[in-house]
């Protein structure tokens, strides 16, 4: 998979070098590439922003770098004609979940566009959808300083659904948010910390016994904290939440 990300702070993205998605990229699983958006500003200060039209507090981000920046990005295309998904990270944006991640990793290149001060200037999703699919999306109901955050954490959740990252697919499968209900408790030796026993199942070794105990655990777990969950997950009615 290639990821391009274009930034006013590259170094932003530097942890993306670490743990598992730093192996993918030494693995050449992914092509990680990293954009100094200011290399496209053309004045001795290197100015990406200007006061907002209409006034009101803040700085917008100018138009002319962005189209730049990406011009630059679609003409390294590895295949002729070949374009990527434009995210551009946004609190107004469709919220990112794990669908949207699972989505995203079948897609062969990605780029990210991330925002600083008040955001970029409308025109350039204009432009930009001229070129490119774009989606605006947003990691969660609050609101950032700026988009390397958003673009790091969605790159995560992205590449370690690809094929040969996680070393053992199958921890995939059972995790929160994957067929709409949250992950089981976990335990670790000793089988008694604290005081505080292993539930008895989980030593019993009659597998059957343990997966209606998770599957229980799941569905409690999810009522509890994330009741919003459970219609989606196709839970109600089916074991008695309803
Ligand atoms: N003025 C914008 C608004 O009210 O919608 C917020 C701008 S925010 C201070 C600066 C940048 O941070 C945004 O352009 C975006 O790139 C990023 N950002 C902030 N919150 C975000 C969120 N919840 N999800 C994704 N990106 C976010």
């Amino acid at each position: 998979m290639r990821l391009d990300v274009i930034s006013i702070f590259p170094d932003y993205l530097a942890p993306l070098d670490l743990s598992l998605i730093g192996k993918a990229r030494r693995d050449g699983l992914v092509d990680l590439r990293v954009h100094d958006l200011r290399d496209f500003a053309h004045d001795r200060h290197r100015t990406v922003d200007d006061t907002p039209y209409g006034g009101g507090a803040g700085m917008v981000m100018s138009a002319q770098p962005w189209s730049e920046a990406l011009t630059d990005v679609l003409g390294t295309a590895d295949a002729p004609g070949e374009r990527p998904v434009l995210i551009v990270p946004g609190p107004g944006g469709q919220p990112f979940d794990q669908a949207m991640a699972r989505e995203l990793s079948g897609r062969g290149w990605l780029a990210f566009a991330c925002g600083r001060y008040e955001g970029i200037d409308e025109r350039v999703y204009e432009w930009a959808a001229e070129r490119m699919e774009v989606r605006v999306v947003s990691l969660g109901d609050y609101v950032l300083n700026g988009g390397e955050v958003a673009a790091m954490a969605m790159i995560e959740a992205v590449v370690r659904l690809l094929p040969g990252v996680v070393g053992n697919a199958e921890s995939l499968v059972e995790e929160s948010h994957e067929g709409g209900l949250l992950e089981y408790p976990l335990y670790t030796k000793p089988a008694e910390w604290d005081g505080r026993p292993v539930p008895e199942v989980l030593l019993s070794g009659d597998h059957a016994r343990i997966e209606r105990w998770r599957h229980q655990q799941r569905l409690e777990r999810t009522a509890a904290r994330r009741p919003d969950l459970l219609p989606r997950s196709g839970a109600l009615g089916v074991d008695g939440l309803a």
